[in-house]
């Protein structure tokens, strides 16, 4: 039986890989890049205003999956927002942090090196060995970041994953908007088909946001993100902002606007697997990417990744 395992990522896949395989009595430690934890499950907060710039909602479609949002709405961790979609609150991350509750957790540590020696792991930073419970005597590792960095990942640990370079993503440009006045003539959510933009939220509508000002996510769709990929932070927030106002008719200058980039937004092609993992190497990977663009999606993989490390075990 694996008895201490690494995660690299603490997004919704890692957290629940995580998650799963601490229920069932291994231990994990997770190594973060970011500060907080979620990925692209997040939530910027800036001069006290807050946007969920990434991910916007979740939908709940498998049992496993509705189980765990119903834990989530229980504690107030998530809750309705429109039809049969959900959201962090009071914010995006909420969900993961509840996840990461008891957990070993490194945050804002880049792992650039992933080293076996003697059948045991060690993750690597740009300074050498991170200080982290477990590290240097992990069994297995489970890489659970997105495809492109995990693939640069498994380079350096020498493993080959079929699979990790068949995933495509989409980017998104996303620009966040605060308002002293509200608009509430405007719809809180549109989507668009076609041109520059393809979402425009009122985040401030979203259960258990206590902002005093109205915010807005505006996503640019991929075709104009991939068009303008090279843009700054600033021309990107200025284009957008007046494709924004054209659609919305909204013409009041925003007290607070800028502009993110997400180089792997949403999934455009899966690897196909619900995750991967290189018995011989005793690595693997998860993430939205093994099975599609959604919140769930990455959920289910960070669990099938958990089962596969469990079964093998109990195979053994
Ligand atoms: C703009 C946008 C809109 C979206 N809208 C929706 C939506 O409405 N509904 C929906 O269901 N989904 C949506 N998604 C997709 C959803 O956010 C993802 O499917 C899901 O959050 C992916 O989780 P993950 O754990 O696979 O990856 P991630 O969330 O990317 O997590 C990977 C984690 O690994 C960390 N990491 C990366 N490299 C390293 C490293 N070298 N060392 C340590 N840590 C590292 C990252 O910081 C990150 O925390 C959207 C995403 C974006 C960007």
């Amino acid at each position: 039986m694996t008895q201490h395992i690494g995660i690299i990522g603490a997004g919704m896949g890692g957290l629940s890989a995580a998650q799963s395989l601490r229920a069932s009595g291994v231990r994990v430690t997770l190594f973060e890049k970011s500060r907080g934890l979620g990925g692209r499950m997040s939530t910027r907060r800036v001069d006290g205003l807050q946007f969920d710039h990434g991910a916007q909602y979740f939908t709940a479609k498998g049992a496993a999956f509705k189980e765990q949002v119903a834990t989530w709405r229980s504690s107030g961790a998530a809750a309705p927002w429109f039809d049969d979609s959900y959201v962090g609150a009071p914010g995006m991350t909420a969900p993961s942090r509840a996840l990461g509750e008891g957990l070993d957790l490194v945050t804002a540590r880049t792992a650039t090196k992933l080293v076996r020696t003697n059948g045991l792991w060690r993750v690597e930073d740009a300074e050498g060995p991170i200080e982290a419970p477990g590290n240097g005597a992990f069994n297995a590792l489970i890489v659970a970041v997105p495809a492109p960095q995990a693939q640069t990942l498994l380079v350096s640990a020498g493993a080959d994953l079929p699979g990790v370079s068949e995933a495509r993503y989409a980017p998104c440009w996303a620009l966040m908007l605060a308002f002293e006045t509200s608009h509430e003539h405007v719809s809180s959510r549109i989507k668009l088909n076609e041109g520059a933009i393809s979402w425009i939220a009122r985040d401030s509508d979203k259960p258990g946001r206590g902002t005093a000002c109205e915010t807005w996510v505006i996503h640019a769709s991929p075709a104009w993100t991939r068009e303008y990929i090279k843009l700054t932070p600033d021309e990107a927030r200025a284009a957008l902002l007046e494709r924004f106002a054209a659609i919305t008719g909204i013409e009041a200058q925003p007290v607070y606007a800028s502009a993110h980039r997400w180089l792997y937004a949403l999934v455009e092609q899966a690897a196909g697997a619900p995750c991967l993992w290189n018995s011989d190497m005793q690595i693997g990977a998860c993430g939205d990417w093994c099975i599609g663009p959604r919140v769930e999606a990455a959920f289910e993989s960070g669990r099938a990744m958990a089962e596969m490390i469990l079964s093998q075990g109990q195979n053994a």
